[in-house]
């Protein structure tokens, strides 16, 4: 899908990683007994990881999320490639739906949990389900807090450093900003209004990318002013609802910038601007607005001109590092950059990087 040199290298890492863990070592005799398993759990990474017997439970915390298909697509995929297998199920957005499809995944005996939490910080339960069964269990994109981390050995984490794609929308907005002085400023105050447009509150993405996007503005040296906040709560519909009510209170000539906390909501917000005769391709009827994900009707919509920018928020990483990690600890192996392909922070966390998404680059994004 998204060919790029990135992806490139961290796919080879990846299969240098399964290949050290496949048995690359000097016992590489047929895997299957469980046996074999323990052994391969004494070595290390030296051992062989045997998948036959992995069995990943994955929570989604609701399938009809446009960013986290992209992941949990990848992680159908990642397993299908180690040979391992896995079921993923819709959480609906429900906590305690969540908590007992975790309950059941252990009955069922699987042997890894993947969880991508309803609520952040309602994660602590899950570790002590995963603890009492002695279950590795991998948190994905909603960060649990430090002390759930630190509270299990066979926890871990994967995700990105929201404050970098905060600062990098920021950015995008800002070069706009300076590259555009006479049209960008359209009430001549020296001053940027814009609108913020935030996804579900208490998500660390939602929080940290509206407070770093708004001081990438800043440390540009842009006076701001917002004249909008509200969230949409990752949704495009929700979003175009809301940028209704902005124009319908603030008039549209007085927004000079959206930022979005992803870009659902940027291109549901990209719809209620082309309803009102913006963003269709008149210069001098255009809002900047810029967004964090860089899905494929995100691409389009920058090539189409509609969307100013994005920030890659790498689904294909998250989903086989997370898968990978699940993986490999189920196996017995150790979590080692070797044996997942992915650098291990403080040996829990794996942080993916983002990626600024602009005119110059897009194409080799779609
Ligand atoms: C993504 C959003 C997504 C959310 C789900 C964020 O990292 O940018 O698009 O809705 O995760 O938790
Ligand atoms: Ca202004």
């Amino acid at each position: 899908m998204k060919k790029r040199l990135f992806a490139l290298m961290m796919a080879s890492m990846m299969a240098m990683g399964v290949m050290v863990g496949c048995g690359g070592g000097e016992s590489s005799t047929p895997q299957s007994d469980g046996q074999e398993t323990e052994q391969g759990a004494e070595q290390g990474t030296e051992g062989n990881a045997d998948m036959s017997d992995v069995e990943i439970g994955v929570c989604i915390y609701k399938f009809d999320d446009t960013f986290m298909t992209g992941v949990r697509n990848n992680m159908q995929a990642q397993a299908d490639t180690l040979g391992a297998k896995i079921e993923l199920v819709d959480s609906q957005n429900k906590q305690a739906t969540q908590n007992d499809q975790v309950d059941t995944f252990i009955t069922k005996g699987m042997t890894a949990l993947a969880v991508n939490p309803v609520d952040r910080t309602a994660a602590g339960p899950l570790v002590e389900k995963a603890s009492a069964a002695g279950l590795p269990i991998v948190f994905l994109n909603r960060e649990p807090e430090a002390d759930v981390m630190q509270g299990y050995d066979k926890v871990w984490y994967v995700g990105a450093k929201a404050e970098e794609s905060g600062t990098m929308s920021g950015e995008i907005i800002a070069d706009y900003w300076n590259a555009n002085k006479e049209t960008a400023d359209k009430n001549g105050d020296g001053k940027l209004q814009y609108i913020m447009v935030t996804g579900e509150p208490g998500h660390q993405d939602a929080t940290l990318r509206t407070e770093y996007s708004v001081k990438a503005l800043q440390n540009a040296g842009i006076e701001v002013e917002e004249i909008g906040n509200d969230t949409a709560m990752w949704n495009k519909v929700q979003a175009t609802e809301l940028m209704n009510a902005f124009i319908t209170s603030q008039g549209i000539e007085t927004i000079e910038a959206v930022l979005c906390n992803n870009d659902d909501m940027a291109l549901g917000v990209i719809e209620s601007l082309k309803a009102n005769g913006y963003n269709t391709g008149d210069a001098s009827k255009f809002v900047p607005v810029v967004g964090v994900d860089a899905t494929a009707p995100a691409l389009e919509a920058m090539a189409n001109g509609s969307l100013l920018g994005t920030v890659l928020n790498d689904a294909e990483n998250q989903g086989i590092a997370t898968t990978n990690i699940a993986a490999m600890a189920a196996a017995g192996q150790e979590i080692t950059e070797e044996n997942v392909g992915y650098e291990i922070t403080d040996g829990k966390y794996v942080w993916i990087p983002y990626v600024k998404i602009t005119a110059e680059n897009y194409k080799d994004f779609q």
